[in-house]
C-alpha cells in the first residue's frame, strides 16, 4: 500500500486526508516512482477547492522527485533506479506515484531530490515566462509580483540572467529583502505600485509584467506597461481576474495580454529537456539559488496549504512522504 493525500470532496485545507491507497501501477508509457519529495504548488489549492474542476477521488500534487522503481510498457529512455523529477503529473502527494514519462526528466548527479522537486514545476514556469511567453531581451525592464514566492524568487533570478532590470513586489519587508537578495533592482509593496513603476521608468512603464497574483493586481499591472508591453497573467493567488474588455488593451497602448500555463510549454521531449536542462545547469553552476522555504511531512499537507494561502511562506514548500 502507498501513503497518499487524497480528497473525496472539494473545500478548504481540512478536506485533505492522509490515507492508504493501493500501490499505483505503471501503465503504458509510465514510470512507477518512489517519491522522495513532492512539491506544493498554488495550483494544488485550486484543485483542492474546486477552482479548477477535478475528478474525485483525487490524490493531490503535480510535482515531485524520486527514484524509478519500475517502468511500464513502451517506456524508452528511463529504467529502474533512475532519479527523476516531474511536473504537471497528478498524484504526487504520495509515497509512490505513476508518472507519464512525457512529464519526467532525469535528475543529474549533484542535484538533490529536494532541489529537483523544487524547480520541476516552478522553475520551468519561470523559464517558460522569461524565455517563451515574454522572452526577455538584454536591457528590458520587467515587473515581477510576489517576488519572494516559489515562482517569484526563481523568476527574478532568471530575469536577471537574461539582462533585465527587475522591479518586484512583496507584501512584507522580509519578503522584499528576499527579492532583493535574489537580484531584484527595485522592490516595493503593492500599494500604488503602478505609480512607483512609472516613476522608476521615467513615465514609460515596463516591457512586461509577470503577474501570478491576479484579481488584486491586474488593473495596476496593465497600467504599469509601456506601449506594446506584455501582460503575462499566469495565476490567481488573490482570486480570478474578471472578464476584460479588449478595448482596454488598445487604450493602454496596444498591449499584449496572455494567460499561459506550463502544460502548453512542455509539449515535446525537446522542450521539456531544454527547460529542465537549463535549470539544472544553472543550479549546478551556482547561478540559480533554490530557496526551500519549508519542508513538511506528508501528514501536514493541510498545514502547508493553509500557510501558502495565508501568505505566510517564501520560496518552495515540499512534502516528504
Ligand atoms: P507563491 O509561493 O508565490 O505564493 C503565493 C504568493 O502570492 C503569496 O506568498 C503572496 O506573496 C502572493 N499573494 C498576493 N495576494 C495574495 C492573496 N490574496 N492570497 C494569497 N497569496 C497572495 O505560490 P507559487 O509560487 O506556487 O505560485 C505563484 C503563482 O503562480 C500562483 O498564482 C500560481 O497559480 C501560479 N503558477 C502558474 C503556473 C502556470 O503554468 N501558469 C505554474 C506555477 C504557478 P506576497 O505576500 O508577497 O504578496
Amino acid at each position: 500500500m502507498a501513503k497518499a493525500v487524497q480528497i473525496t470532496e472539494t473545500g478548504g485545507p481540512e478536506v485533505l486526508r492522509v490515507t492508504e491507497v493501493p500501490d499505483p501501477q505503471a501503465g503504458p508509457g509510465e514510470l512507477l516512482v518512489d517519491v522522495a519529495a513532492a512539491g506544493v504548488n498554488y495550483v494544488d489549492t485550486y484543485h483542492r477547492d474546486g477552482t479548477y474542476p477535478v475528478q474525485l477521488p483525487l490524490v493531490l500534487g503535480v510535482e515531485g522527485a524520486g527514484t524509478v522503481r519500475a517502468v511500464g510498457a513502451d517506456v524508452t529512455g528511463f529504467a529502474a533506479g533512475d532519479r527523476v523529477a516531474w511536473a504537471m503529473a497528478p498524484g504526487s502527494y504520495a509515497s509512490v506515484a505513476a508518472i507519464p514519462q512525457t512529464h519526467a526528466v532525469k535528475v543529474p548527479e549533484g542535484v538533490g531530490d529536494d532541489v529537483a522537486a523544487a524547480i520541476a514545476l516552478q522553475g520551468m514556469t519561470a523559464h517558460m515566462l522569461t524565455r517563451s511567453v515574454y522572452p526577455i531581451a538584454d536591457g528590458d525592464t520587467v515587473l515581477v509580483h510576489a517576488a519572494a514566492g516559489g515562482v517569484g524568487l526563481l523568476l527574478v533570478q532568471l530575469a536577471k540572467t537574461r539582462g533585465a532590470r527587475v522591479l518586484a513586489t512583496g507584501s512584507t519587508e522580509q519578503k522584499r529583502e528576499l527579492a532583493r537578495g535574489a537580484g531584484a533592482d527595485e522592490v516595493f509593496g503593492y500599494e500604488g505600485f503602478a505609480d512607483r513603476v512609472k516613476e522608476l521608468t521615467d513615465g514609460a512603464g515596463v516591457h512586461a509584467v509577470y503577474d501570478g497574483v491576479g484579481a488584486t493586481t491586474f488593473d495596476d499591472s496593465l497600467a504599469s506597461l509601456r506601449v506594446r508591453g506584455t501582460m503575462a497573467l499566469f495565476g490567481a493567488a488573490s482570486g480570478p481576474v474578471p472578464p476584460v474588455d479588449p478595448q482596454r488593451l488598445n487604450r493602454g497602448g496596444s498591449l499584449y495580454l496572455t494567460r499561459p500555463t506550463l502544460a502548453h510549454f512542455m509539449t515535446t521531449r525537446e522542450e521539456l529537456d531544454w527547460r529542465a536542462g537549463e535549470l539544472f545547469e544553472a543550479v549546478a553552476a551556482g547561478s540559480l539559488n533554490v530557496r526551500i522555504g519549508h519542508t513538511y511531512p506528508l501528514d501536514e499537507a493541510a498545514q502547508a496549504h493553509a500557510d501558502l494561502q495565508g501568505r505566510k511562506t517564501t520560496g518552495k514548500l515540499l512534502l516528504i512522504p
